[in-house]
């Protein structure tokens, strides 16, 4: 991918081994830092891995967002690092403290300790009209819960959302679980574009997609 390919905001940045992904912010998970870029790691990140394999995932500059499966922050606080206000669910109470300290220093995070399954739960707090949804839940039934989420986008707004094949079934052949989500998603999305995560991930698929 070349360094026009990528949103505003996040950069190729050589930290001594050659360009790596990187935004500007403070550090959240021992990864390299310089001066004041920090290294986003494709091999701990989907999305990471999604913008490395060149997808256009529509997010940029300032976009509203909200992530589904935030986790401790890890990729999360790189989106909020290029984004506007990000809104953050995470249902582990655990990982949504640590999310707390990510926001710390981030006034335009905002974690939401809710289940995804429920967005009438945060939908009083998450403002409509968002620019992006990322979706990195990993649990069954990752289809199903992007299309709940779908009113909080904007007509031309992007779903970014990782699959986790084994998440849906231990035994099936990923490709069939991954066209059993796609044929779910286009329910209430169009498909706009799709990758494999490897070599970064592995029986992962990345799918960006806008609202139908
Ligand atoms: N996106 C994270 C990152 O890259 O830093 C990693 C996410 S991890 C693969 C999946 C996360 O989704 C877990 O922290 C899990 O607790 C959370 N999760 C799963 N189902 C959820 C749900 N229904 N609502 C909210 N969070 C959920």
């Amino acid at each position: 991918m070349s360094e026009h390919d990528l949103p505003a905001g996040i950069a190729r940045h050589d930290f001594g081994d050659g360009p790596a992904l990187a935004t500007r912010g403070s550090p959240v998970y021992g990864e390299p830092t310089d001066g004041e870029w920090r290294r986003w790691d494709p091999h701990r990140s989907k999305l990471g891995a999604t913008l490395a394999k060149g997808l256009d995932t529509g997010l940029d500059a300032g976009d509203s967002v909200l992530y589904l499966g935030a986790a401790n922050g890890t990729t999360v606080s790189h989106v909020a690092d290029v984004a506007g206000p990000t809104y953050a669910v995470e249902f582990a109470p655990r990982s949504a403290r640590d999310l707390l300290d990510v926001a710390e220093n981030r006034p335009n995070l905002f974690p939401l300790l809710k289940d995804a399954r429920k967005p009438e739960t945060y939908a009083h707090v998450v403002e409509g009209d968002l620019d992006v949804l990322v979706q990195d839940v990993a649990t069954r039934g990752q289809a199903r819960v992007a299309a709940e989420n779908a009113r909080f986008l904007a007509p031309d707004g992007r779903l970014v959302l990782s699959i986790k094949a084994r998440s849906e079934d231990v035994t099936a052949d990923p490709e069939d679980v991954f066209a059993d989500a796609l044929a779910d998603l286009r329910e209430t999305y169009e498909v706009v574009a799709r990758e494999r995560l490897e070599p970064y991930h592995d029986d992962h698929l990345a799918v960006v997609a806008t609202p139908r």
